[in-house]
């Protein structure tokens, strides 16, 4: 890997409009720190030595026309040292990446041949696209013809998968296609199902997907990192989000919420509620985030009721908060900021597409952070006699007050989004 670092050293001189040669004083030290921050050993001889193995390649400049130190038995880092040649990128390599774009492809040619991760770690050293976010050059809106231009463009680089990525990292792109029934497309909003667990010929759900499955747990990864993934749509007939042919890049969506349920088939899917990132207004984010309106419907006359509607759930909320004096439900903890309480009001029956719980006092509880991240992502559940599953430390049964009746239909729904494998 000491090569591809040398080489993306020099090309990113050429990028920035640093001279096209550097002597060996300067560089380095450079290399050095490059290869420990990526991952390597990183001492002077195996630095020198590899760099060295360069001198026969096209791209570099190296300038030196003796005979190399290998062939005697010097040390190459002795050697280097006592000549500090100058290195940098050959006269014409040098030219053609002052272009735009171009050290995204020189590095894609010079960590060719590592291994992928290794590859990927170096790319991000030298803030090159390496899979996640914007691909450089592939603006929102931009259409492909089909998968293998997807892949050609990095947009999506698997030609039969619908999810990139992996459980360690995340995932890169998702493509929407409408081959899974469960799949719903608000436009801004996308309830996206999990791969697996269909007859590759007919296309039918034939058996249970598990969220351990690579994609699958690669969405999981991206919501809990928060990472934005790209989503492409794909073709189909007579939707108004979706293209009529080819494939569209439609931007970076945030993976909100996780979830399994029994699908149209009975079978157990894995569902992802995807919200765009950018672009959005104020407005569409409270639309998504908070209310139940249809998909589409716009009416100006809505935008009242739309605030109504977030200072009336932010009053409920305060409400129930009071009511628990601001302990935790679950846990007991309170927690005090500046002598003031401090809980969160936590939605059972998640609220919006597709779950649409109500904004109503059954349908709150009062929790601590901690607790409510961990209730929304199923690792607290609580039992129909208000038991409490968890890992975590929690007081047993849900703590109940007088004047607030938590909705056990509602607990039920919850429980049912996170079954136990
Ligand atoms: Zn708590």
């Amino acid at each position: 890997m000491h090569q591809p670092v040398a080489l993306l050293w020099a090309a990113q001189r050429a990028t920035k409009g640093e001279p096209r040669v550097a002597p060996w004083h300067d560089a380095r030290g450079h290399l050095a720190e490059i290869i420990a921050a990526v991952g390597d050993r990183a001492d002077d001889e195996t630095v020198a030595a590899r760099v060295l193995g360069l001198r026969g390649s096209p791209l570099l400049d190296f300038h030196f026309r003796t005979s190399s130190p290998l062939e005697r038995g010097v040390r190459a880092d002795q050697w280097l040292d006592e000549r500090n040649p100058l290195l940098g990128l050959s006269d014409g390599a040098y030219r053609t990446l002052a272009g735009e774009g171009a050290l995204e492809r020189f590095a894609e040619i010079a960590v060719d041949g590592l291994p992928k991760s290794q590859g990927r770690l170096i790319r991000e050293y030298f803030g090159i696209f390496a899979g996640f976010g914007e691909v450089p050059g592939v603006p929102e809106g931009t259409m492909f013809e089909n998968r293998a231009a997807l892949v050609e463009r990095r947009v999506h680089i698997n030609r039969q998968w619908g999810i990139v990525g992996n459980r360690e990292r995340g995932a890169e792109s998702v493509v929407v296609s409408g081959g899974y029934e469960d799949d719903e497309d608000y436009g801004d909003v996308i309830i996206y199902t999990g791969h697996g667990g269909r007859d590759s010929s007919t296309g039918k759900q034939i058996a249970d997907q598990s969220i351990d499955d690579t994609g699958n747990a690669a969405l999981v990864t991206s919501h809990v990192n928060q990472v934005p993934v790209r989503v492409i749509r794909g073709p189909r007939k007579n939707d108004k989000h979706a293209p009529s042919s080819g494939y569209r890049y439609d931007g970076l969506f945030q993976v909100e919420k996780f979830w399994q349920r029994r699908g149209l088939s009975k079978f157990q899917v894995c569902l992802y509620r995807l919200v765009k990132v950018a672009g959005r207004s104020v407005e569409a984010q409270r639309r998504d985030n908070v209310l139940l309106l249809p998909a589409g419907n716009e009416q100006p006359g809505r935008k009242t009721s739309t605030v109504d509607r977030v200072t009336r759930i932010r009053a409920l909320s305060q409400a129930v908060k009071d009511l628990h004096n601001h302990v935790c439900q679950t846990c007991g903890i309170r927690l005090a900021v500046a002598g003031r309480g401090y809980a969160e009001g936590a939605h059972i029956k998640p609220v919006g597409q597709p779950h649409n719980g109500n904004d109503t006092a059954d349908n709150l509880l009062c929790l601590c952070p901690n607790c409510h991240v961990l209730f929304d992502n199923g690792e607290i559940v609580i039992e129909e006699d208000f038991s409490i599953v968890s890992d975590y430390p929690n007081s047993g049964f849900l703590r109940r007050v007088n004047g607030h009746e938590v909705g056990v239909e509602n607990l039920a729904y919850h429980r049912n989004l996170f079954p136990k494998a």
